[in-house]
């Protein structure tokens, strides 16, 4: 997979792909991240990017031309085949909340283009005429598409085959299993008088799976009861929310 990010402040990414799984994956040939400066197809000699609203109001507009010009750029050096596998992505507080879900269907594809908008964002033709996804990462406002950006790389690339060690631990990760992760432990066994709970230890697996799974759903009820009304849930998980005092329309 390559992902094309598009920035006005490319040193941003400086960084945060030249370590861990993501460093790992680039070295590795897995992925292959390009950051485009989008100041280098500005049309004038001041390589502006932004400019006034039209019809007044604050702050300043990424102007469409450089955008355009960069991204059309990386499209035409594409196949035909590569084409129908690419995903052009805006980073917007206006867009469609990013779940696993979408970063699942984001990670299968050839290439993945990103635009960070900053300032005001970006003008409206780019939403309407060169993307396919405007995507927010959250219900809160950054500064630039930068930061959502790397969420976004990061997101993808840990799904990619061959990226992270076993894909069981993908697998039973929170929310991609549908639930929250269960608690978690490693040495020592007891840490300023705090004991790891028994039954981590008793060797007996059926005994800890049994403790995990309804530490599971202890824990999505209290933080996320969203969750569980999608989540893939067996008799005993819904006697053991019944047992907890949780009601769902599906299964009270
Ligand atoms: N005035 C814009 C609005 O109300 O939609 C917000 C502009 S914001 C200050 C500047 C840029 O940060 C956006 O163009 C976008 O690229 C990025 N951004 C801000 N919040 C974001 C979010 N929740 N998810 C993804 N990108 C975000």
């Amino acid at each position: 997979m390559r992902i094309h990010i598009l920035t006005i402040f490319p040193d941003m990414f400086n960084g945060p792909f030249q370590h861990s799984i993501v460093q790992r994956a680039v070295n590795a040939g897995i992925i292959d991240i390009k950051i485009h400066d989008i100041r280098k197809y500005a049309s004038d000699k001041h390589n502006s990017v932004d400019d006034y609203q039209f019809g007044g109001g604050p702050g300043m507009i990424m102007m469409p031309q450089p955008i355009f010009d960069n991204v059309e750029g990386i499209l035409a050096e594409l196949t035909q085949l590569e084409l129908a596998s690419t995903r052009v992505i805006l980073t917007s507080p206006q867009g469609k909340l990013l779940n696993q879900k979408t970063v699942k269907l984001f990670s299968k594809q050839s290439n993945i283009v990103i635009i960070c908008g900053h300032y005001e964002g970006v003008d409206e033709r780019v939403r309407e005429h060169l993307i396919t996804d405007d995507v927010s990462i959250g219900d809160y406002v950054l500064t630039g598409g930068e930061i959502a950006a790397m969420v976004l790389t990061d997101a993808m690339t840990r799904l990619i085959p061959g990226v992270v060690g076993t894909e069981a631990s993908i697998e039973g990760d929170s929310i991609t299993s549908g639930l929250l992760q269960h608690p978690i432990f490693t040495r020592s066994n007891t840490f300023r008088d705090w004991n790891v709970p028994e039954v981590l230890l008793s060797g007996n697996h059926g005994k800890i799976e049994q403790w995990r799974r309804r530490q599971s759903l202890d824990r999505t009820l209290r933080n996320r009861p969203d969750l569980l009304v999608e989540a893939n849930l067996t008799e005993d998980d819904r006697a053991y929310l019944r047992s907890l005092g949780y009601r769902d329309a599906n299964y009270s």
